[in-house]
């Protein structure tokens, strides 16, 4: 029987200290690197941690430093709570599809308007984010949907200045008041 170290480093390019090192075997759905450990699918840079640092306390999340989903290098992770994770999406500008997908399969369904597709004339690939133009000026706008209204967030230079708007108010809100949003 192969180690448990050995079976997961060796799906691993491990590389200079500093460095991502990616995973390179298969995959989750949303990105991160899947490994199996004691039957059951788990994250790869989750298990870098275990294999690393020991056993990840209940309710924490294993963070990238690197925003690097394939990145199993533990000098590049860090263990967070849920608000330290979210702090960090928003503070990096990182759309969690994760996140936002389970506010939508929670509460709305995939029927909802805003699952994963565009509103408007949107060219945007995010969530709750479209292009207007109006009288020849161009802008992005971010619509939420809460208690089944739409609710304008703001209108932004840049699709992505819209998108981090959108994810700050679902965040925000969605913790004051988790069943209304979305
Ligand atoms: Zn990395």
């Amino acid at each position: 029987m192969i180690k448990l170290q050995e079976r997961f480093w060796s799906k691993v390019n491990i590389s200079n200290k500093n460095d991502c090192w990616n995973w390179n075997a298969g995959c989750f759905k949303n990105g991160y690197g899947e490994f199996e450990y004691k039957g059951k699918p788990i994250y790869a840079h989750r298990m870098s941690w275990i294999l690393t640092f020991g056993e990840i306390p209940q309710d924490l999340f294993v963070c990238h430093k690197c925003d690097n989903r394939f990145c199993v290098n533990p000098d590049r992770l860090f263990l967070g709570t849920q608000q330290d994770n979210v702090n960090d999406m928003i503070q990096k500008g990182r759309i969690n599809h994760e996140l936002l997908r389970k506010n939508h399969d929670n509460f709305l369904g995939e029927n909802s308007p805003l699952f994963g597709k565009k509103q408007g004339n949107s060219s945007s690939k995010y969530y709750g984010v479209a292009i207007h133009n109006t009288l020849g000026r161009k802008y992005w706008r971010a619509m939420v949907r809460v208690n089944g209204k739409q609710v304008h967030v703001g209108n932004y230079k840049t699709e992505f200045e819209a998108a981090k708007a959108y994810n700050q108010y679902v965040i925000e809100h969605r913790l004051s008041n988790p069943i209304n949003i979305l």
